[in-house]
């Protein structure tokens, strides 16, 4: 469809920045045509008038699990050890398909409504987690969650069964994959390096969980004499695309480790605040040249999917850390939730930024909201102000996927139900 968005602030790159221009937006078919003037020829199918609108690139949440959104609010304010083994794991034991689906939607749902079009998840239903976002028509990154020892059938068969439906949907346009091991506490050696060599089979990136809790760090460190960092190293796990989220627990020398073109840190501030987690290096791994981009992390740990919210937590829990007003700027949030994802992703090329020839995977927020008024810096009002109640309209390849806050695609009320019922 060619599509013209007349009338609107748009949020152009400028150098490591950003400039706020107003410019009509052009998109024919799935890309952004043109900036500006209309194009000779254009025959807009459908105008959206976007007065007192900005238009921003989508968000990109570079870590979740977003079946967890049916564990929402079940398990709260215990320690780390019994969330994740005594509270998470059992429930996800007693899922069935259909279940990953429904969450996944209620997750998808969530995103859209707070401009997220492009999520990388890790979860054990790669099946119903495609399905429910190529109904819905968001784009997704998905990696099966993988655990086993190298040697064990359980662990041959979530690899086996990954790989299977990579096969399935690898043709879909807006799917692409990761091979996801979950963490090396829940992988053995082999099982590592097995997920590995599938991945540089495939040409896929990695996602995996390190450095997350201080426990866990002790730990590797009995066992191997190595922190998770220098542990994945040691495998060969940094030497191809991978996104590692947390990176709590990481010294000097493994942020040294971690500055490399194709390593990405997902940081996910409230997950890591609400387990009790602590604070990432984000200033200091920022300073050494490390990729860092932002994650929500599953909605059992959150409790909520909302980017807005954490880029405005990765901003101030850093300042208020550091005692230091500087620490981490919105401009370098809202690159993390963008640009910088994009990259982790290896989607770079598409998405991450309105530019001609980028897929127009865009936001439109109304800027006609008392805490987005006046507008002396949109960026900042975009990490510090906006709560994602602004967002109104959602494209992504091209396509509207919320307008005016409903979903064409969805049925809300639909999910509501099977949602309510499932999680019982
Ligand atoms: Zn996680």
């Amino acid at each position: 469809m060619n599509l013209r968005i007349k009338n609107c602030q748009a949020l152009l790159p400028l150098g490591d920045g950003f400039a706020v221009e107003q410019k009509d937006i052009f998109i024919s078919g799935s890309r952004i045509l043109a900036l500006g003037s209309a194009p000779g020829g254009f025959l807009a199918e459908k105008t959206i008038d976007a007065a007192d609108r900005l238009v921003i690139p989508g968000l990109i949440n570079c870590h979740t699990h977003n079946y967890m959104s049916l564990f929402r609010n079940s398990a709260d304010d215990v320690p780390f050890d019994e969330w994740l083994f005594q509270r998470v794991m059992p429930r996800e034991d007693r899922m069935v398909p259909e279940d990953a689906y429904w969450g996944a939607m209620l997750g998808i749902m969530e995103m859209l409504r707070t401009g997220t079009t492009c999520f990388n998840d890790m979860q054990m239903h790669i099946h119903q987690t495609a399905q429910a976002a190529a109904d819905a028509g968001i784009r997704a990154v998905i990696g099966r969650g993988l655990s086993g020892t190298g040697d064990d059938e359980g662990g041959a068969r979530r690899l086996r069964e990954a790989e299977e439906e990579i096969e399935r949907w690898k043709e879909h346009p807006r799917l692409t994959f990761t091979i996801a091991p979950h963490a090396p506490y829940t992988c053995g050696r082999d099982y590592l390096i097995q997920a590995l060599q599938t991945a540089k089979k495939r040409d896929l990136p990695l996602h995996i969980h390190l450095s997350e809790s201080a426990f866990e760090v002790e730990n590797m460190k009995k066992e191997t004499g190595l922190s998770p960092i220098a542990y994945a190293e040691s495998l060969g796990l940094l030497d191809v695309p991978i996104l590692i989220a947390h990176c709590v627990h990481v010294d000097e020398e493994d942020i040294r480790l971690l500055a490399r073109p194709n390593v990405s840190v997902v940081t996910n501030p409230a997950s890591n605040m609400k387990l009790g987690n602590g604070f990432a290096p984000v200033p200091e791994m920022l300073a050494s040249g490390v990729r860092v981009c932002l994650g929500t992390d599953g909605a059992a740990s959150n409790n909520s999917l909302n980017l807005f919210h954490e880029m405005g937590l990765v901003t101030l829990i850093h300042k208020g850390n550091k005692k230091n007003a500087v620490a981490v700027s919105a401009a370098e949030a809202f690159q993390m939730a963008t640009r910088k994802g994009a990259e982790a992703l290896g989607l770079a090329q598409e998405i991450g930024s309105i530019e001609v020839g980028k897929k127009a995977d865009l936001a439109i927020l109304n800027l006609r909201e008392p805490q987005m008024m006046p507008q002396h810096d949109l960026v900042a009002a975009l990490s510090y102000s906006a709560n994602g109640s602004e967002v109104e309209t959602v494209l992504v390849d091209g396509e509207i996927v919320m307008e005016n806050r409903r979903f064409p695609t969805i049925d809300e009320e639909r999910v509501y139900y099977e949602v309510t019922r499932r999680a019982e």
